[in-house]
């Protein structure tokens, strides 16, 4: 790494920007929501990444939860690396994707079959084509700041990285792809009727910064599906084995017709899958009329890290781990507050949001959609606590609707870092605040 080792960060984004477009392979890891240059990874282990100048930061932004184990954990090298040797694509089946698929219904209650793909966008996509084969039906709902990757039909009101450029959906989207799309509100369980092939969303909802459901939300959604018969799809690429075993429908109790999974079953390599009921599975080619492909499927290296993944957590580490997290969440509001800024951080097992609010003594609440989430994220403050918390060794998402993604190797010593990191930052950005306004 002799040239990394030379090269500032700006330099390496300056380089960056001239052959790739903006800089970033993904615009969610662009600055351009805090400001500033984005510091390059050279490496992480465990909790840790460390830059291109040698700085190495607590990481809470994990892949934006893809990894769970924390950076280069020795079960999911070695098992990439065995795999490695016997190559590393063939275009035929292979065991590893057997074993991955078995790993996953497995876990999954009601989730019989599941097709592997390649990202978590290729699942959405392929689930909502499928409902649509299967119901020969059009109308497809979704919530407004759930993010369901970025395929053209999906995009619309899609939180997260779209909502930090601000952005309605995107350019390059035809009025058709979108026509049969609608964008409704979360927690308010919509109208639907006998047009509609399905209901596509986040159960815990983690691309508009932390919004869970509220009480009795995703029950009376699936009541509604069922009373139409349209099939509900959760999209649990972030949930799924991060909150528990079984994700949010073990979580919540209230099962989908399918599933979409990716980030954590892919153990840091690109995966994705969507699965369901076999009867309605059945429907994909081959085996049924629906089509969906793909080359790299699958992939022996992907499934071998996926895996091993899968086979290092059991319900006892995710039950601790939600346990630590739960008290770090109280330690980290309490710690912003003592810094004179209001937040408010809540948890769904160890997730953590981040609402931060200016005005220190007035009640902040938890949004339970959109529009209240981006009312939270308008105050502007997020930006300059992410600066002060990356002066501090804390690097946390750049942008004001992601959430924290504290995992196995986030120990209590390395989240009281953060604790203290977030005391100092919210002391800081008070004062700030303060000076401008006097
Ligand atoms: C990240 C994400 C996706 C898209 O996954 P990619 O692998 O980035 O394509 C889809 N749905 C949800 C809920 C996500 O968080």
């Amino acid at each position: 790494m002799a040239e990394e080792g030379s090269a500032t960060n700006a330099e390496w984004f300056a380089r960056a920007r001239r052959v790739i477009p903006g800089g970033v392979d993904s615009p969610v890891r662009s600055f351009a929501s805090v400001g500033g240059t984005p510091y390059t990874v050279v490496s992480g282990q465990g909790p840790y990444v460390v830059d291109a100048e040698g700085t190495r930061y607590v990481d809470l932004v994990q892949s934006y939860g893809a990894v769970l184990l924390g950076h280069a954990h020795p079960a999911v090298t070695g098992a990439v690396s065995r795999a490695l040797r016997h190559g590393t694509t063939f275009g035929a089946p292979t065991p590893g994707e057997v074993l991955l698929a078995e790993a996953i219904c497995g876990r999954v209650p009601g989730c019989e079959q599941v097709r592997l793909v390649s990202s978590g966008t290729e699942a959405a996509m392929s689930a909502v084509r499928l409902a649509r084969g299967a119901t020969g039906r059009d109308r497809v709902v979704k919530f407004d700041g759930c993010y369901h990757g970025h395929s053209d039909g999906l995009l619309a009101g899609g939180g997260s990285g779209v909502a930090m450029l601000g952005l309605p959906g995107s350019a390059g989207v035809s009025a058709g792809a979108v026509a049969d799309t609608e964008v409704v509100r979360y927690n308010v369980v919509p109208q639907l009727d006998e047009r509609v092939a399905c209901v596509i969303v986040e159960p815990v909802a983690a691309n508009m910064n932390l919004v869970p459901p509220a009480p009795g939300f995703l029950e009376s959604l699936r009541a509604a599906c069922d009373a139409v018969g349209a099939l509900l799809i959760f999209d649990e690429v972030i949930t799924g084995f991060r909150i528990g075993a079984g994700g949010a429908s073990e979580w919540s109790g209230v099962t989908p017709d399918l599933w979409c999974f990716g980030k954590v079953i892919g153990g840091g390599l690109p995966v994705g899958a969507f699965g369901g009921r076999g009867a309605v599975m059945d429907e994909l080619a081959p085996a049924g009329p629906v089509y969906q492909a793909g080359t790299l499927s699958g992939n022996p290296l992907a499934t071998a890290a996926g895996l091993a993944v899968l086979d290092a957590v059991g319900p006892a580490d995710y039950e601790a781990l939600s346990a630590r997290v739960a008290a770090f969440a109280t330690d980290f509001e309490s710690a912003v507050a003592s810094g004179g800024l209001a937040a408010r951080a809540p948890t769904v097992g160890p997730l953590v949001g981040l609402f931060l609010s200016p005005a220190a003594s007035e009640p902040l609440s938890v949004p339970s959609d959109y529009l209240e989430a981006r009312l939270l994220a308008g105050s502007g403050i997020y930006g300059r606590f992410f600066h002060a918390m990356l002066r501090r060794g804390v690097a946390l998402a750049p942008g004001p609707y992601e959430v924290m993604f504290p995992g196995l190797a986030h120990d209590e010593q390395v989240l009281g870092r953060v604790v203290d990191a977030a005391a100092g930052a919210a002391t800081e950005v008070a004062n700030e605040v303060a000076t401008r306004q006097g």
